[in-house]
């Protein structure tokens, strides 16, 4: 078995989409970032890559390159997915967390959840997302940033 971590964080202002696990968020801000600024999906694809110690999404996906500007971070997440079982691996389960202070996600978590497995062709069971507040504290509680952790097991394909 092995096990990756992912952590991403981005800028939230005022005229950009906030899309997190591919799904487009009522927001009065968005994730500025050279991609989508998906921050569900960087953490994720980072801890997939970093379970097969693939190096991190920056490495294969450079926002100097324009070819990934407003890029769909689901399918880099599925690039990094395509990696790891050529590595010879499959995901076991992933375990995300999402922390904002508004708006709340509440409302999407069940179709951000449903994007990822399908993207990842895993079960709906193995992949889990959760929401939290700051409680008002540092750049995800003051409205000026959004952040994601994720952690993954993966288990070598027998
Ligand atoms: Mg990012």
């Amino acid at each position: 078995m092995r096990i990756g971590h992912g952590f991403d964080a981005h800028r939230l202002v005022q005229g950009r989409k906030l899309i997190l696990g591919g799904i487009e968020i009522e927001s009065d801000a968005g994730a500025l970032g050279h991609s989508d600024a998906d921050v569900l999906a960087h953490a994720i694809s980072d801890a997939l890559l970093g379970a097969a110690a693939l190096g991190d999404l920056g490495a294969h996906f450079p926002d100097t390159d324009e070819r990934w500007k407003d890029a769909d971070s689901m399918e880099l997440l599925g690039h990094c997915s395509a990696q790891v079982s050529r590595e010879g691996y499959r995901i076991e389960n992933i375990d995300a967390t999402i922390i904002v202070q508004r708006p709340k996600l509440a409302p999407y978590i069940a179709r951000m959840r449903e994007n990822i497995a399908a993207r990842l062709a895993v079960s709906l069971a193995q992949v889990s997302v959760k929401a939290k507040t700051s409680e008002g504290m540092g750049y995800t509680g003051d409205g000026s940033g959004i952040a994601a952790y994720a952690v993954t097991i993966l288990a070598p394909v027998s």
